[in-house]
């Protein structure tokens, strides 16, 4: 939903189509005259590239706010208060340089659709985060005798998948070894990595939990994570032989 939002052509409709659907059959009569009416009559071209051009402007502040995140760490609601800020700024502007695009000029464009687009598209990103659930793990082999590789999914139903999880287990020594643990830009901080780790705990209660070279990049994060768990969570100790 939210590259739906952000990427693909908006529908001419939009956002008279997004509005819920009244039960019942006479209230779905209405609806459905209501939304044919919003429809254009012939095909507007101009109409359409002004349209896409507000959803370009406000894909490029959910980007820029995408690439804070390395600094800022924001979590999804100050990520999306983040992300109205940077549209205001560029909003505010008499013309914007957009990649693809070239000089878009503000005065042309219809503000409240990108204003729209933006709560709606905040909306989706937190309904997704809402939704994310891990998949089954996948055996990926059987290492040697004592160990077996896994990975799984971070995924949100109509948004596939957000990150990916790999990890091993020695079953003789009771130990699990979180090996990488990746999620695209746009899903860091948004509490992924918390589900993901309790996901393996919970896969896997006999297991104590150790991680490897990431552990560096993200010790804050199994700073916090280890208050709440039985297991280290280092990278400090070589967890047992046959890894
Ligand atoms: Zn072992």
């Amino acid at each position: 939903m939210l590259v739906r939002l952000l990427w693909e052509p908006l529908p001419e409709s939009w956002p008279v189509a997004e509005a819920p659907r009244p039960a019942g059959l006479r209230g779905m009569i209405a609806w459905a005259r209501k939304v044919a009416e919003g429809l254009p009559q012939h095909d507007d071209l101009e109409r359409r590239v002004r349209r896409a051009a507000i959803q370009a402007i406000v894909r490029e502040a959910f980007q820029q706010t995408v690439a804070e995140q390395d600094s800022e760490h924001r979590g999804p609601a100050e990520f999306a208060d983040a992300w109205k800020v940077r549209l205001a700024a560029l909003l505010a502007q008499t013309s914007v340089e957009i990649t693809g695009w070239g000089e878009i000029t503000i005065a042309e464009l219809d503000i409240n659709l990108g204003w729209s687009l933006h709560a709606a598209a905040s909306r989706a990103r937190a309904e997704t985060i809402a939704r994310a659930a891990a998949t089954p793990s996948r055996l990926r082999g059987a290492d040697d005798g004592s160990t077996s590789s896994f990975d799984f999914s971070i995924a949100a139903d109509g948004a596939g998948s957000l990150g990916r999880v790999q990890y091993a287990t020695c079953e003789p020594c009771c130990i699990g070894l979180l090996r990488k643990i990746s999620f695209s830009p746009e899903w860091h901080c948004c509490g992924l990595g918390t589900l993901a780790l309790r996901e393996l705990e919970t896969r896997h209660p006999a297991l104590t939990w150790y991680t490897t070279g990431q552990y560096a990049h993200a010790r804050g994060f199994y700073d916090r994570y280890r208050d709440g768990s039985s297991s280290p969570w280092t990278a400090s100790q070589h967890p047992c032989p046959h890894f």
